[in-house]
């Protein structure tokens, strides 16, 4: 199974945002974007003074979506042929696409701090849907599907410390989650309104249509 291993905060500065990729460390004074919020390389500084044709900002509407999720190019393109085939708005149908996969749900929850720290946690075999065990992140997460952390994983007990350090943090709507049995229900499909509003998923939709 093909992934990203390159540096994760170069992609946050390239894309000029911060994805929060590194789970705690994004939320301190380390973060690389915070320290340095200009595009990476030599030209970097440049780069960000040059004004942007419509296909690179189509382009950078791409590859910051693609990016967040942790989905590589081609998969993505794959879910974006499956949301124009979908019926209804092919942006908002490529939003829950993203949004149903299994690592997604995971870090939603909140049984992980950041999307790709739930992807690896996932590949290790900690979680089950519908008590079967799952170790695919993009598996695709259906309304009303029951995630759990396995009662046999290890994680437990440092999901169990995670859960006590993040008392109170907000929960997305559309989830139901059990913070003491460690475990979740996927209760609905999320309202456009509901989900990031710097997405921009039509831009996504003309860069494939090009
Ligand atoms: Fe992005 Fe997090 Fe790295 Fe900051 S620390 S640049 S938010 S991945």
């Amino acid at each position: 199974m093909a992934r990203y291993i390159g540096p994760n905060c170069r992609m946050c500065r390239r894309e000029g945002d911060a994805l929060n990729l590194k789970g705690t460390r994004c939320f301190t004074e380390k973060c690389a974007f915070k320290r340095r919020p200009q595009i990476p390389g030599q030209h970097g500084r440049d780069r960000m003074m040059r004004k942007e044709t419509g296909y690179q900002v189509q382009l950078r509407a791409k590859q910051k979506v693609r990016r967040t999720y942790g989905v590589l190019e081609r998969q993505f393109r794959n879910y974006y042929e499956e949301a124009n085939r979908m019926t209804g708005n092919t942006g908002t149908n490529l939003l829950h696409l993203l949004e149903t996969r299994l690592d997604n749900v995971i870090f939603r929850m909140g049984f992980g701090l950041s999307r790709p720290q739930a992807r690896m946690w996932i590949t290790q075999g900690h979680f089950q849907v519908n008590n079967r065990d799952i170790d695919v992140p993009s598996f695709s997460v259906k309304v009303g599907d029951l995630v759990a952390v396995k009662e046999s994983s290890k994680l437990r007990a440092q999901l169990k410390d995670l859960m006590e350090k993040t008392t109170g943090k907000e929960v997305s709507p559309w989830l139901e989650v059990d913070r003491d049995a460690l475990k979740g229900k996927f209760t609905a499909l999320p309202e456009r309104p509901q989900l990031d509003q710097k997405i921009q998923e039509t831009l996504i939709v003309e860069y494939y249509s090009r």
